[in-house]
């Protein structure tokens, strides 16, 4: 999945209204923007593997640390805490780890069984939405419009920027989201791991946008 992170991240800002969208999309990717780092170390392995799913060229056969139900949940005490620990907001906190885990949910109904429950890795958990690739976008798209339409509801802009700035990284996720599904696969392994890290730009790009709205009254008080 990789819009429906995105989405997860756009829907939590009406939940956490005083949390910074940079800081959700962080929180909701936060396991995908190891998984680069960890694959540079050599920690975790993916391979190209054409047909792997429908959606995806990869076979993800090695990633516990960042991708396990463990990991999952202790990168999700880790960023709450970190989080509760700045800014001492404890529903905040709470929704920016139920954020970080909820990838590891979504990753569970899209990818093939390749999800280990720990860091030994002996049984695989997917329920391979991604065999179907229309299932796969119609859900993905419907979950994407569902968390625009919310923070849409939670905020508005503050100038011209929170306008451009927030369409605009819409429009060019919805065009790598789909690049990715209908391009060409990664030319090898170490791309995967070296581009990946480009995925930090949204983050960036999200705290941006965010600073340039704000909240409507009647969401900030509820
Ligand atoms: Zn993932």
């Amino acid at each position: 999945m990789f819009i429906g992170h995105f989405a997860v991240a756009l829907a939590s800002k009406k939940a956490a209204p005083n949390v910074s969208l940079g800081t959700l999309v962080l929180a909701a990717q936060l396991v995908d923007l190891a998984w680069p780092l960890f694959l540079l170390f050599g920690i975790e392995h993916v391979r190209i593997d054409p047909g792997n799913t429908a959606i995806t060229p990869l076979d993800f056969y090695d990633y516990p640390v960042t991708h396990s139900l463990l990991g999952a949940i202790g990168w999700s005490l880790i960023l709450g805490a970190i989080y509760y620990a700045f800014r001492h907001d404890r529903r905040s906190a709470f929704v920016v780890g139920l954020c970080v885990f909820s990838h590891w949910i979504l990753d569970l109904i899209t990818h093939r069984p390749d999800l280990p429950l720990g860091l030994g890795g002996d049984s695989y958990f997917g329920l391979g939405l991604w065999n179907s690739v229309g299932w796969t976008i119609a859900l993905e798209t419907a979950l994407y419009i569902v968390g625009v339409v919310l923070y849409l509801r939670t905020t508005e802009r503050k100038d011209r920027v929170g306008f451009i700035g927030f369409w605009s990284l819409i429009a060019v996720l919805f065009a790598i989201y789909m690049g990715n599904i209908f391009g060409p696969p990664p030319p090898n392994e170490s791309s995967i791991a070296i581009l990946g890290n480009a995925a930090w730009l949204f983050v960036i790009w999200a705290y941006w946008v965010d600073r340039h709205r704000v909240n409507k009254t009647s969401e900030a008080t509820s």
